[in-house]
């Protein structure tokens, strides 16, 4: 019997666990059997690695995070650390793995391939969509969601009060949380790391419109842009002249439970990364574009930045 394992490194993204499932439901079906490693490369060099149920995975479709944890390993960029971890998954027969993760994590399993021979496929997760390669990233609607759902409700508070709300999104140096949103939920300004802008631009346009009866502002900015968020408020106070608070979402971003575009690409990602295993592709990266599922080698998804979407930033 060939033995699969799963692990998800790195920040946790909603979507892992209805992946989890699939993997458990999807290996079975393919008479493999399937195991869980707990905590990522870190329970990888440390045994936790357990074989996987049904129960295990029961009622855990509708949870956000990921049931077997998730971690950062610096052990595992040690060599040492490596071979204890293929000692682990050679006594339980274990040759193949799943990994949920970034690119990071991707660097890692790929050196551990090389190294030791243990088949891997890596399924793009982090909310920040900047894995290049692929569209899409497992978590990304979800966080999305959770924005879109922020920003309706500060809206909501900024009216009330005439206000600008300065709200900051996550996304490292990749703007696509704050664009996307942007877009979708109406807000009167966005920076994104992507974009060059001075802000004195807008002064003209900002009290033109305060002078036509605009009460409030939202403002999406992305957390990678030159300024901070405070110096974004502290400009509409001082420059145009009115009071402004922050909100910085945070990790609220990454929870919350996993909407039905991520159930949907965690099922599809399992399912086509499983197959792609079992047809002997042993060293790859799923990507998903407009044509569908596609592979990718590591230096292609970790070798360049991803660009955000030409389409989007022309709106913008
Ligand atoms: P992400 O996968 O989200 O990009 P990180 O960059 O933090 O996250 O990487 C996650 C983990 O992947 C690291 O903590 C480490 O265990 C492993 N990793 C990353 N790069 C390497 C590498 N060059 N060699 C071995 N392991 C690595």
């Amino acid at each position: 019997m060939n033995n699969i394992a799963i692990l998800c490194s790195g920040g946790d993204v909603s979507g892992m666990n209805p992946a989890l499932k699939r993997f458990v439901e999807y290996a079975k079906e393919k008479e493999l059997e399937p195991y869980f490693v707990y905590d990522g490369y870190e329970g990888l060099i440390d045994n936790k690695i357990e074989k996987a149920t049904y129960s295990d995975v029961s009622g855990i479709i509708t949870r956000g995070g990921t049931k077997i944890g998730s971690a950062r390993s610096k052990r595992f960029m040690e060599v040492e650390y490596r071979k204890i971890a293929k000692e682990n998954l050679d006594r339980l027969g274990i040759n193949m793995l799943l990994v949920l993760g970034g690119d990071g994590s991707f660097r890692g399993v790929d050196i551990f391939y090389k190294e030791h021979g243990v088949k891997f496929c890596g399924i793009p997760s982090t909310i920040d969509n900047d894995i290049n390669g692929t569209d899409y990233c497992l978590g990304v609607d979800s966080a999305l969601n959770i924005i879109k759902t922020s920003i309706d409700a500060i809206r909501d508070t900024a009216s009330s009060f005439s206000r600008v709300f300065v709200i900051e999104t996550m996304g490292r140096d990749c703007g696509y949380l704050a664009l996307t949103t942007h877009l979708t939920s109406g807000a009167e300004l966005c920076l994104i790391p992507e974009m060059e802008y001075e802000l004195q631009e807008y002064e003209e346009e900002f009290k033109k419109q305060i002078a036509n009866g605009r009460r409030y502002f939202i403002a999406i900015v992305s957390e990678g842009i030159k300024q901070t968020s405070q110096e974004i408020a502290n400009w509409f106070e001082k420059s145009i002249g009115i009071e402004a608070r922050i909100c910085v979402l945070g990790h609220i971003q990454r929870g919350g439970n996993p909407t039905v575009k991520d159930r949907l690409m965690a099922y599809k990602f399992v399912v086509n990364a499983i197959d792609a295993l079992l047809e002997g592709r042993e060293e790859s990266v799923i990507c998903y574009d407009r044509f569908g599922f596609n592979f990718k080698s590591i230096k292609e998804v970790t070798g360049k930045k991803k660009e955000l979407d030409k389409e989007l930033l022309s709106y913008l």
